[in-house]
């Protein structure tokens, strides 16, 4: 398997790139480690297939380079890469049973038959395929045939990663869950170098230990769950990820504080932000508090999403979303105050360290 570096890339789709607005790809550095579980998440449009095709080799950059283990692979074809690709639609013989499916590309290789049974078999069973190896691919549910073009991938003994491009798209949503634990299974055991892009952030969280986020060709965060959640470096990934996403509000500095409108919130230390800058306050619907002191605010609407109600509000006339407790009433004419732990400032939409010491 393999650590892979993105070092410097750029890509256009076009002739004659000019302006950062040519480029699918803005400018992407970014090490994948060895044996690491990524996820590259992300809306439509926002570069996430070209980076993969990029890894992948399907797609040449227009600039920059891809290192596999230090070496430069920029220039070699994707079957030279020693990559598995898991696409959308499954890639399998319809007409091979299962374990024929995963011993084809060993027998390409002219691999000898005792160990090609030895590989298929220890692959069977991290995919969970074991109890379907003698049964026809053809008649097998979507989510079973994704397993089997997974294990095609890990079959083979020199593969240096493996992508999955949205392999979730054509799976039952009742199958989706237990794939997607399975995948952390195969991780697990395989240790395999693995990069999975969606646009669902479900998908992403469960299934990788680093998520990297993509917004209009560029890479805006890459951290764990809780750090996309904790610390969004980016008000895109604030808003992205979380259900509901950040509350986002245009305030003015204002010494140790800002103000939004006639209201005042404290910060821990004044922040050091270039003049002119676009500042901005975001904080999750989970720290939003509803109380007797704060900045007076008006119900819109209560959202009941099952487990949990959202409160959505016009403060200062600024939306903002509350997450209720289990039970909790909204006061007649309520305040709205934050948990200072979950505020943030944002400067021209990234995140500014409050206390210092980089926070
Ligand atoms: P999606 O989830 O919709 O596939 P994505 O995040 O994977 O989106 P890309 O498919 O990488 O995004 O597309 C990034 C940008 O590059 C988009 O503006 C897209 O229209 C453009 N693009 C992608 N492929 C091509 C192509 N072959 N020719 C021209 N433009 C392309």
């Amino acid at each position: 398997m393999a650590r892979i570096d993105l070092d410097n890339v750029r890509h256009a789709y076009g002739p004659d790139p000019k302006s950062d607005a040519d480029f699918a790809l803005r400018r992407v550095s970014h090490v994948f480690e060895d044996g690491g579980a990524y996820a590259l998440l992300g809306p439509s449009g926002c570069g996430k297939t070209s980076m993969l095709n990029i890894i992948s080799g399907l797609v040449a950059p227009t600039e920059g380079r891809v290192l596999f283990n230090g070496e430069d692979v920029t220039l070699l074809s994707t079957e030279k890469r020693n990559i598995a690709q898991v696409f959308q639609f499954p890639v399998v013989y319809d007409s091979m049973t299962v374990r024929e499916n995963l011993a084809f590309p060993l027998r390409n290789r002219r691999m000898k038959t005792d160990e090609i049974a030895r590989r298929v078999d220890e692959v069977l069973e991290t995919v969970g395929l074991t109890a379907l190896a003698g049964r026809k691919a053809r008649g097998l549910t979507a989510d079973e045939k994704q397993k089997i073009s997974l294990g095609r991938g890990l079959v083979r003994p020199d593969v240096n990663a493996v992508l999955f491009d949205e392999p979730l798209t054509v799976v039952d949503p009742q199958m989706k869950w237990q794939l997607r634990a399975s995948l952390r299974d195969v991780h697990r055991r395989s240790r395999a170098t693995m990069i999975y892009v969606t646009h669902d952030q479900t998908e992403a969280l469960t299934f990788a230990d680093k998520v990297v986020v993509m917004y209009a060709g560029e890479i805006v965060q890459v951290g764990t769950p809780a750090e996309l959640f904790e610390r969004p470096s980016h008000t895109f990934v604030g808003y992205f990820i979380g259900s509901p996403g950040m509350n986002v509000v245009p305030v003015a500095i204002d010494g140790a504080g800002v103000r939004i409108g006639e209201s005042r919130v404290a910060l821990p230390a004044a922040p050091v932000v270039v003049d002119g800058a676009r500042i901005e306050l975001g904080v999750r619907p989970e720290f939003v508090k509803l109380g007797a002191a704060g900045i007076p605010a008006s119900v819109i609407r209560v959202e009941d999403a099952g487990r949990y109600r959202v409160a959505h509000l016009s403060m200062q006339g600024h939306p903002i979303a509350a997450m209720l407790r289990e039970g909790e009433k909204i006061p007649a004419d309520p305040k709205v105050s934050f948990d200072p732990v979950g505020v943030h400032l944002y400067a021209d939409s990234w995140r500014v360290a409050l206390n210092g010491a980089g926070q």
